[in-house]
């Protein structure tokens, strides 16, 4: 995803410049956005129709969330209720978890549609931004790899966990291997009906959800302790048979087998779990935002990241265009959300990718022997990750 695109389409009243290198070929596959970016995203003064366009596209609410034991099947931690799938954004509560997934290849599309739109947008295709040219405090030109110059007021960096221009700019913020691989891909059939889960095995993790008539998307991780040599995005990536292979070696209940069988070889693509601990305002020169996984990187399998993209476009778009240039409550808030996000994630890596056997059937004891207990747990656990202050409820619905 290109997190620069859902900033460029917001900053109003400033003429935008966006410079994207070729796009890259991706192996198809869908993201699910959390209530906050849903929220953001329909945002119509920001957004235009984009959420509309995405559930006329055959975007989904996941409605069954919950966790099983990985080689019986048998249920282990499950919501009280399902989640909510509203019809109109506006009937969302800010403080339930709702996860919409939507084809990512889509996404880009309907935001990059809104770019096009905008009559205050330039884009630079092809390009990509190899240094800068700096005042003490800010950021004065943009220069591209073929010695375009592009003066700027403000720099939105979108480039990705492995941020080249982050490193440029001196805004170090290292990522870190989280012990594991994932791999992930796309059924060429619904195997599962409506039903979503995740399975928790040793060592390995797997979980799916039906996104459409058609298909299933599915992800699986397992413990790796040997940090890749290379946390190089030209070496670490794995995609088709070759990604598949550590998948087809693991035990699982069914339908998960079935449901690797009838997956789409090409749409296959394993790689490290990394995270890094940056944020938007990271920069010494005070007219340069980092946007999307360049301004930080959180596990794979908390299914946030573009999600989050989306936000920090918004949060940024917003503090360029107040009058003050300065950060408002909200935005604040959102970094103490990213915050507890962490400690979950941290928790959710503890609780769902044990290596030891013991553990795995305390765990399972545990969690099988008060289900009201772990349901609230669930329950608190889920909207803790995803509910909104006031504040930030404010933001996203004006406009
Ligand atoms: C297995 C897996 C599952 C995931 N599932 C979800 C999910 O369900 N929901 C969710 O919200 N998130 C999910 N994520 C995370 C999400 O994919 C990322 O957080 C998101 O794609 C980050 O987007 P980005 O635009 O910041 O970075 P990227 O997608 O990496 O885009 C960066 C762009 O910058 C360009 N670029 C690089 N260098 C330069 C330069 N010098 N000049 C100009 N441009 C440059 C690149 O070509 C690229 O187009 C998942 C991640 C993984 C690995």
């Amino acid at each position: 995803m290109s997190a620069s695109l859902t900033v460029a389409a917001r900053v109003e009243g400033a003429h935008v410049m966006l410079i994207r290198p070729h796009a890259k070929t991706m192996t198809e596959t869908y993201q699910g956005l959390w209530t906050p970016s849903i929220m953001c995203l329909s945002n119509r003064k920001v957004f235009g129709n984009a959420f509309k366009q995405l559930k006329m596209d055959g975007g989904r609410f996941m409605t069954e969330a919950g966790y099983r034991n990985a080689e019986s099947g048998k249920w282990i931690a499950r919501p009280s209720q399902c989640m909510p799938s509203p019809v109109h954004v506006s009937s969302l509560d800010p403080r339930q978890p709702a996860l919409f997934f939507v084809r990512e290849s889509k996404l880009i599309d309907i935001l990059q549609d809104q770019i096009e739109k905008s009559d205050n947008v330039e884009v630079v295709n092809d390009s990509y931004v190899v240094s800068f040219e700096e005042e003490e405090k800010y950021i004065k030109t943009v220069i591209t790899q073929n010695e375009e110059r592009y003066s700027c007021d403000h720099l939105i960096v979108a480039d990705g966990k492995f941020s080249p221009c982050r490193a440029l700019l001196n805004a170090h913020s290292p990522l870190h291997y989280r012990g594991y691989r994932v791999t992930r891909g796309l059924t060429s059939r619904n195997v599962t009906g409506n039903t979503s889960f995740q399975s928790w095995g040793k060592g390995t993790r797997f979980a799916t959800v039906p996104v459409g008539r058609d298909s299933n998307i599915w992800f699986y991780t397992n413990s790796e302790e040997e940090c890749p040599e290379s946390l190089d995005p030209s070496t670490d990536h794995i995609y088709g048979e070759n990604a598949l292979r550590s998948i087809k070696d693991a035990t699982f209940h069914d339908p998960i087998g079935e449901i690797i069988a009838d997956t789409v070889t090409s749409t296959v693509h394993a790689q490290s779990a990394l995270e890094s601990f940056g944020s938007i305002y990271d920069s010494k020169k005070s007219n340069v935002y980092f946007v999307g996984d360049a301004a930080r990187t959180l596990d794979p399998i908390l299914a946030v990241g573009a999600g989050l993209a989306i936000e920090d476009g918004f949060d940024v778009a917003n503090t360029i265009s107040s009058s003050s240039g300065q950060r408002n409550k909200a935005s604040m808030d959102r970094e103490s959300r990213i915050r507890r996000l962490r400690f979950l994630s941290n928790l959710s890596q503890f609780s769902g990718q044990m290596n030891s056997s013991l553990l795995i059937s305390i765990r399972d004891m545990l969690c099988t022997a008060n289900t009201n207990l772990t349901s609230k747990m669930f329950d608190s656990f889920m909207s803790s990750s995803v509910r909104l202050t006031s504040d930030e409820v404010t933001l996203f619905r004006r406009g």
